[in-house]
Protein backbone atom coordinates (compact mmCIF):
# COMPACT_ATOMS: atom_id res chain seq x y z
CA UNK A 1 0.00 0.00 0.00
CA UNK A 2 0.90 3.97 -0.66
CA UNK A 3 2.73 5.61 2.40
CA UNK A 4 1.90 8.88 2.61
CA UNK A 5 4.25 10.77 4.35
CA UNK A 6 4.34 14.96 5.39
CA UNK A 7 7.26 16.98 5.95
CA UNK A 8 7.85 16.20 9.18
CA UNK A 9 7.76 12.43 8.44
CA UNK A 10 4.19 11.59 9.71
CA UNK A 11 2.61 9.19 7.83
CA UNK A 12 -0.71 10.31 7.54
CA UNK A 13 -3.42 7.27 6.67
CA UNK A 14 -6.26 8.89 8.26
CA UNK A 15 -9.19 10.91 7.17
CA UNK A 16 -12.51 12.16 9.49
CA UNK A 17 -15.08 13.06 7.22
CA UNK A 18 -17.73 15.25 8.46
CA UNK A 19 -21.18 14.47 6.41
CA UNK A 20 -23.16 17.63 7.78
CA UNK A 21 -23.06 20.21 10.20
CA UNK A 22 -26.28 20.17 11.28
CA UNK A 23 -27.33 18.34 14.50
CA UNK A 24 -30.55 17.54 16.70
CA UNK A 25 -28.59 18.52 19.82
CA UNK A 26 -27.04 21.66 21.02
CA UNK A 27 -24.23 20.87 23.31
CA UNK A 28 -23.22 24.24 25.55
CA UNK A 29 -19.63 23.94 24.53
CA UNK A 30 -20.01 23.10 21.08
CA UNK A 31 -22.28 25.30 19.34
CA UNK A 32 -24.59 28.40 20.68
CA UNK A 33 -28.19 27.64 21.57
CA UNK A 34 -29.88 29.57 18.58
CA UNK A 35 -27.63 26.89 16.57
CA UNK A 36 -24.91 27.79 13.73
CA UNK A 37 -25.35 29.72 10.02
CA UNK A 38 -26.06 26.38 8.69
CA UNK A 39 -24.22 25.46 5.08
CA UNK A 40 -26.59 25.91 2.13
CA UNK A 41 -28.09 22.30 1.01
CA UNK A 42 -25.91 23.38 -2.43
CA UNK A 43 -22.57 23.68 -0.57
CA UNK A 44 -22.77 19.90 1.50
CA UNK A 45 -20.66 17.61 -0.51
CA UNK A 46 -22.73 15.20 -2.18
CA UNK A 47 -22.60 11.61 -1.75
CA UNK A 48 -21.11 10.62 -4.83
CA UNK A 49 -18.35 13.52 -4.15
CA UNK A 50 -17.32 11.76 -0.59
CA UNK A 51 -17.17 9.26 -2.51
CA UNK A 52 -14.31 10.61 -5.05
CA UNK A 53 -12.35 12.18 -2.92
CA UNK A 54 -12.40 9.16 -0.43
CA UNK A 55 -10.87 6.64 -3.24
CA UNK A 56 -8.30 9.40 -4.20
CA UNK A 57 -7.19 9.78 -0.68
CA UNK A 58 -7.12 5.83 -0.21
CA UNK A 59 -5.30 5.53 -3.55
CA UNK A 60 -2.58 7.90 -1.52
CA UNK A 61 -2.74 6.15 1.56
CA UNK A 62 -5.53 7.04 3.64
CA UNK A 63 -6.66 3.24 5.49
CA UNK A 64 -8.79 4.76 8.50
CA UNK A 65 -11.89 6.76 8.06
CA UNK A 66 -14.34 8.26 10.92
CA UNK A 67 -17.54 9.60 9.82
CA UNK A 68 -18.69 12.63 12.31
CA UNK A 69 -20.52 15.74 11.65
CA UNK A 70 -22.25 17.31 13.36
CA UNK A 71 -24.52 14.54 14.40
CA UNK A 72 -23.32 11.86 11.22
CA UNK A 73 -26.79 9.97 12.11
CA UNK A 74 -29.02 13.17 11.11
CA UNK A 75 -27.59 13.19 6.95
CA UNK A 76 -30.32 11.22 5.06
CA UNK A 77 -28.84 7.55 3.76
CA UNK A 78 -25.68 7.72 5.85
CA UNK A 79 -25.92 3.96 6.19
CA UNK A 80 -25.60 4.16 1.93
CA UNK A 81 -22.38 6.01 2.28
CA UNK A 82 -20.79 3.90 4.88
CA UNK A 83 -21.49 0.69 3.02
CA UNK A 84 -20.09 2.26 0.04
CA UNK A 85 -16.87 3.98 1.57
CA UNK A 86 -16.43 0.38 3.35
CA UNK A 87 -16.17 -0.72 -0.20
CA UNK A 88 -13.11 0.55 -1.36
CA UNK A 89 -10.41 -1.95 -1.14
CA UNK A 90 -7.67 0.08 0.54
CA UNK A 91 -10.05 0.93 3.91
CA UNK A 92 -9.50 -1.04 6.21
CA UNK A 93 -11.53 0.79 9.28
CA UNK A 94 -14.29 3.03 8.83
CA UNK A 95 -15.94 4.33 12.28
CA UNK A 96 -18.03 6.78 13.17
CA UNK A 97 -18.63 9.53 16.54
CA UNK A 98 -22.25 10.00 17.34
CA UNK A 99 -24.67 11.47 20.13
CA UNK A 100 -26.00 8.05 19.88
CA UNK A 101 -29.60 9.49 19.89
CA UNK A 102 -30.52 7.72 16.73
CA UNK A 103 -28.61 4.74 17.39
CA UNK A 104 -31.54 2.90 18.78
CA UNK A 105 -32.19 2.99 14.73
CA UNK A 106 -29.34 2.63 13.80
CA UNK A 107 -27.21 0.25 15.12
CA UNK A 108 -28.05 -2.53 13.18
CA UNK A 109 -27.95 -1.01 9.93
CA UNK A 110 -24.82 0.32 10.67
CA UNK A 111 -23.23 -3.12 11.35
CA UNK A 112 -24.09 -4.56 8.60
CA UNK A 113 -22.45 -1.87 6.48
CA UNK A 114 -19.37 -2.95 7.71
CA UNK A 115 -18.97 -0.10 10.17
CA UNK A 116 -16.20 -1.34 12.71
CA UNK A 117 -16.81 1.17 15.87
CA UNK A 118 -18.57 3.56 16.92
CA UNK A 119 -18.00 6.51 19.55
CA UNK A 120 -20.44 7.91 21.51
CA UNK A 121 -20.55 11.23 23.32
CA UNK A 122 -22.11 11.42 26.91
CA UNK A 123 -21.26 14.36 29.26
CA UNK A 124 -23.50 13.43 31.79
CA UNK A 125 -25.38 10.26 33.62
CA UNK A 126 -27.78 12.58 35.10
CA UNK A 127 -30.86 12.96 33.05
CA UNK A 128 -31.45 16.87 34.40
CA UNK A 129 -27.81 18.03 33.50
CA UNK A 130 -28.22 15.92 30.17
CA UNK A 131 -31.06 17.27 28.85
CA UNK A 132 -29.07 20.95 30.10
CA UNK A 133 -25.84 20.06 28.88
CA UNK A 134 -27.21 19.27 25.02
CA UNK A 135 -29.75 22.19 25.61
CA UNK A 136 -33.14 19.26 25.45
CA UNK A 137 -31.05 15.84 24.75
CA UNK A 138 -32.55 12.51 26.75
CA UNK A 139 -30.24 10.75 28.02
CA UNK A 140 -32.67 7.55 27.62
CA UNK A 141 -32.43 7.80 24.15
CA UNK A 142 -28.86 7.38 24.33
CA UNK A 143 -28.25 4.81 27.23
CA UNK A 144 -31.06 2.40 25.03
CA UNK A 145 -28.75 3.66 21.94
CA UNK A 146 -25.59 2.23 23.38
CA UNK A 147 -27.13 -1.23 24.52
CA UNK A 148 -28.24 -1.64 20.78
CA UNK A 149 -24.89 -1.41 19.71
CA UNK A 150 -23.71 -3.50 22.28
CA UNK A 151 -26.47 -6.01 20.98
CA UNK A 152 -25.48 -5.75 17.82
CA UNK A 153 -21.45 -6.79 18.59
CA UNK A 154 -20.23 -3.16 18.74
CA UNK A 155 -17.19 -3.62 21.21
CA UNK A 156 -15.42 -2.18 23.07
CA UNK A 157 -17.78 0.80 22.45
CA UNK A 158 -16.05 4.04 23.64
CA UNK A 159 -17.57 6.73 25.08
CA UNK A 160 -16.29 10.44 24.86
CA UNK A 161 -16.81 12.69 27.77
CA UNK A 162 -15.90 16.30 28.00
CA UNK A 163 -15.42 17.20 31.57
CA UNK A 164 -16.43 20.77 32.13
CA UNK A 165 -15.76 22.81 35.39
CA UNK A 166 -18.56 23.39 37.40
CA UNK A 167 -21.07 21.23 35.24
CA UNK A 168 -20.46 18.04 35.10
CA UNK A 169 -17.25 17.61 37.05
CA UNK A 170 -18.83 15.89 40.14
CA UNK A 171 -19.36 12.49 37.64
CA UNK A 172 -16.13 11.88 36.92
CA UNK A 173 -15.29 9.42 39.13
CA UNK A 174 -19.01 7.64 38.92
CA UNK A 175 -18.34 7.38 35.20
CA UNK A 176 -14.57 6.30 34.93
CA UNK A 177 -15.72 3.86 37.35
CA UNK A 178 -18.27 2.42 35.22
CA UNK A 179 -14.88 0.90 33.61
CA UNK A 180 -14.58 -1.40 37.03
CA UNK A 181 -17.25 -3.79 35.75
CA UNK A 182 -18.13 -3.22 31.70
CA UNK A 183 -15.83 -3.67 28.73
CA UNK A 184 -16.31 0.13 27.71
CA UNK A 185 -13.74 2.72 27.40
CA UNK A 186 -14.30 6.11 29.01
CA UNK A 187 -12.15 9.34 27.14
CA UNK A 188 -11.87 12.04 28.46
CA UNK A 189 -11.79 14.93 26.27
CA UNK A 190 -10.13 18.23 27.05
CA UNK A 191 -12.25 21.00 26.41
CA UNK A 192 -11.25 23.16 23.49
CA UNK A 193 -12.21 27.03 23.60
CA UNK A 194 -10.67 27.58 20.68
CA UNK A 195 -13.78 28.26 18.45
CA UNK A 196 -15.11 32.03 17.92
CA UNK A 197 -18.71 29.91 18.38
CA UNK A 198 -17.48 29.07 21.38
CA UNK A 199 -19.28 31.14 24.54
CA UNK A 200 -17.21 29.94 26.87
CA UNK A 201 -13.62 30.18 27.93
CA UNK A 202 -11.13 28.80 30.09
CA UNK A 203 -12.95 28.97 33.37
CA UNK A 204 -14.68 25.21 32.24
CA UNK A 205 -11.60 23.86 31.37
CA UNK A 206 -9.54 20.94 33.44
CA UNK A 207 -6.13 19.45 32.39
CA UNK A 208 -5.99 15.52 31.80
CA UNK A 209 -3.58 15.52 34.45
CA UNK A 210 -6.18 17.12 37.28
CA UNK A 211 -8.70 14.38 35.86
CA UNK A 212 -5.68 11.26 36.28
CA UNK A 213 -4.94 12.63 39.72
CA UNK A 214 -8.20 12.48 41.00
CA UNK A 215 -8.95 8.67 39.64
CA UNK A 216 -5.74 7.66 40.92
CA UNK A 217 -6.82 8.53 44.64
CA UNK A 218 -10.03 5.39 44.02
CA UNK A 219 -7.46 3.58 42.57
CA UNK A 220 -3.89 3.22 40.82
CA UNK A 221 -4.35 3.57 37.22
CA UNK A 222 -1.93 1.35 35.04
CA UNK A 223 -1.31 2.21 31.92
CA UNK A 224 -2.47 0.15 28.77
CA UNK A 225 0.14 -0.99 25.66
CA UNK A 226 -0.95 1.11 22.94
CA UNK A 227 -3.27 -0.82 19.90
CA UNK A 228 -3.77 -0.14 16.38
CA UNK A 229 -6.91 2.04 16.85
CA UNK A 230 -6.05 3.90 20.17
CA UNK A 231 -5.39 6.92 18.82
CA UNK A 232 -4.16 10.32 20.42
CA UNK A 233 -5.69 8.88 23.60
CA UNK A 234 -3.33 7.75 26.72
CA UNK A 235 -5.20 4.64 28.02
CA UNK A 236 -5.64 3.33 31.54
CA UNK A 237 -7.19 0.66 33.80
CA UNK A 238 -7.93 -0.05 37.55
CA UNK A 239 -6.13 -3.42 38.30
CA UNK A 240 -8.66 -6.25 37.45
CA UNK A 241 -11.07 -3.43 35.69
CA UNK A 242 -13.05 -5.05 32.50
CA UNK A 243 -12.66 -1.52 30.86
CA UNK A 244 -10.14 1.37 30.53
CA UNK A 245 -9.62 5.07 30.65
CA UNK A 246 -8.24 7.28 28.63
CA UNK A 247 -7.44 10.88 28.35
CA UNK A 248 -7.45 13.24 25.03
CA UNK A 249 -5.34 16.53 25.53
CA UNK A 250 -4.79 18.41 22.52
CA UNK A 251 -3.81 21.72 24.74
CA UNK A 252 -1.98 20.22 28.14
CA UNK A 253 -0.11 17.58 26.27
CA UNK A 254 -0.35 17.58 22.40
CA UNK A 255 0.10 14.78 19.98
CA UNK A 256 0.72 16.69 16.95
CA UNK A 257 4.43 14.96 16.45
CA UNK A 258 2.30 11.62 15.93
CA UNK A 259 -0.66 13.41 14.07
CA UNK A 260 -1.76 10.95 11.07
CA UNK A 261 -4.94 12.95 10.23
CA UNK A 262 -7.17 15.05 7.65
CA UNK A 263 -10.69 16.21 7.99
CA UNK A 264 -12.82 16.89 5.40
CA UNK A 265 -15.95 19.39 6.31
CA UNK A 266 -18.93 18.57 5.48
CA UNK A 267 -18.85 21.58 2.32
CA UNK A 268 -15.73 20.35 1.02
CA UNK A 269 -12.87 21.86 2.70
CA UNK A 270 -10.06 19.80 3.64
CA UNK A 271 -7.94 20.54 7.11
CA UNK A 272 -4.39 19.56 7.82
CA UNK A 273 -5.37 20.56 11.43
CA UNK A 274 -8.03 20.60 13.67
CA UNK A 275 -6.78 24.32 15.38
CA UNK A 276 -6.08 25.92 11.97
CA UNK A 277 -8.58 27.92 9.38
CA UNK A 278 -6.13 27.14 6.84
CA UNK A 279 -8.06 24.96 4.38
CA UNK A 280 -7.86 23.52 0.87
CA UNK A 281 -11.03 23.55 -1.17
CA UNK A 282 -12.04 20.37 -3.15
CA UNK A 283 -15.36 20.89 -3.98
CA UNK A 284 -14.34 23.66 -6.35
CA UNK A 285 -12.12 21.98 -8.30
CA UNK A 286 -14.50 18.72 -8.75
CA UNK A 287 -17.47 20.85 -9.56
CA UNK A 288 -15.28 22.83 -11.87
CA UNK A 289 -14.50 18.77 -13.75
CA UNK A 290 -11.03 18.38 -12.38
CA UNK A 291 -9.87 14.86 -13.38
CA UNK A 292 -8.32 12.27 -10.60
CA UNK A 293 -4.62 13.22 -11.31
CA UNK A 294 -5.87 17.04 -10.55
CA UNK A 295 -7.28 16.13 -7.67
CA UNK A 296 -5.32 14.09 -6.42
CA UNK A 297 -2.04 16.72 -6.81
CA UNK A 298 -4.61 19.59 -4.75
CA UNK A 299 -4.55 17.37 -1.70
CA UNK A 300 -0.65 16.37 -2.43
CA UNK A 301 -0.17 19.50 -2.02
CA UNK A 302 -2.33 20.10 0.60
CA UNK A 303 -0.21 17.28 3.20
CA UNK A 304 2.57 18.74 2.34
CA UNK A 305 1.58 22.13 3.98
CA UNK A 306 0.63 20.28 7.37
CA UNK A 307 1.28 22.55 10.06
CA UNK A 308 4.24 21.02 12.43
CA UNK A 309 2.15 21.50 15.10
CA UNK A 310 -0.92 23.54 16.33
CA UNK A 311 -0.61 26.79 17.83
CA UNK A 312 -3.29 27.42 20.47
CA UNK A 313 -1.34 28.15 23.64
CA UNK A 314 0.87 30.81 21.27
CA UNK A 315 -0.24 34.41 22.54
CA UNK A 316 -0.88 35.07 18.78
CA UNK A 317 -3.23 32.29 18.54
CA UNK A 318 -6.47 33.08 16.97
CA UNK A 319 -9.68 31.10 17.43
CA UNK A 320 -10.92 29.36 14.53
CA UNK A 321 -13.92 30.44 12.69
CA UNK A 322 -15.29 26.93 12.17
CA UNK A 323 -16.99 25.44 14.83
CA UNK A 324 -16.48 22.09 15.84
CA UNK A 325 -19.30 21.05 14.71
CA UNK A 326 -18.81 21.79 11.28
CA UNK A 327 -15.36 19.90 11.39
CA UNK A 328 -16.11 16.91 13.00
CA UNK A 329 -14.09 17.16 16.46
N1 LIG B 1 -22.27 14.90 17.05
C1 LIG B 1 -21.29 13.88 17.24
C2 LIG B 1 -20.92 13.74 18.69
O1 LIG B 1 -21.23 14.62 19.47
O2 LIG B 1 -20.30 12.73 19.02
C3 LIG B 1 -20.04 14.08 16.40
C4 LIG B 1 -19.49 15.45 16.22
S1 LIG B 1 -18.82 16.18 17.69
C5 LIG B 1 -18.28 17.75 17.08
C6 LIG B 1 -17.35 15.23 17.91
C7 LIG B 1 -16.73 15.30 19.28
O3 LIG B 1 -16.23 16.61 19.50
C8 LIG B 1 -17.68 14.99 20.42
O4 LIG B 1 -17.14 13.95 21.22
C9 LIG B 1 -17.73 16.29 21.21
O5 LIG B 1 -17.88 16.05 22.58
C10 LIG B 1 -16.40 16.91 20.86
N2 LIG B 1 -16.37 18.37 21.01
C11 LIG B 1 -17.16 19.29 20.43
N3 LIG B 1 -16.80 20.54 20.81
C12 LIG B 1 -15.75 20.40 21.65
C13 LIG B 1 -14.93 21.31 22.39
N4 LIG B 1 -15.10 22.63 22.31
N5 LIG B 1 -13.95 20.79 23.17
C14 LIG B 1 -13.75 19.45 23.24
N6 LIG B 1 -14.48 18.54 22.57
C15 LIG B 1 -15.46 19.01 21.78
FE1 LIG C 1 -24.07 18.12 18.21
FE2 LIG C 1 -21.94 16.59 18.71
FE3 LIG C 1 -21.75 19.27 18.81
FE4 LIG C 1 -23.17 18.01 20.66
S1 LIG C 1 -20.94 17.80 20.31
S2 LIG C 1 -23.81 19.86 19.52
S3 LIG C 1 -23.99 16.34 19.59
S4 LIG C 1 -22.15 18.08 17.04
Amino acid sequence: MTKLIDNFNRHINYLRISVTDRCNLRCVYCMPKEGLSLIGHEDILRYEEILKITKIAAKKGISKIRITGGEPLVRKNIISLISDINRIDEIEDISITTNGVFLKKYASKLKKAGLKRINISLDSLEKNKYSEITRGGCLDDVLTGITEAKLNGFNPIKINFVPLKGINDNEIATIAKLTMERPIHIRFIEFMPVNVQNEWNNDHYIPSKKIKNELEKIAPLLPVERKEHTGPARMFQFLNAKGQIGFISPLSNHFCDSCNRLRLTADGKLRTCLFSDKETDLKTPLRNGCNEKELEEIITTAILNKPEKHKVLDPSFEKCHRGMSSIGG
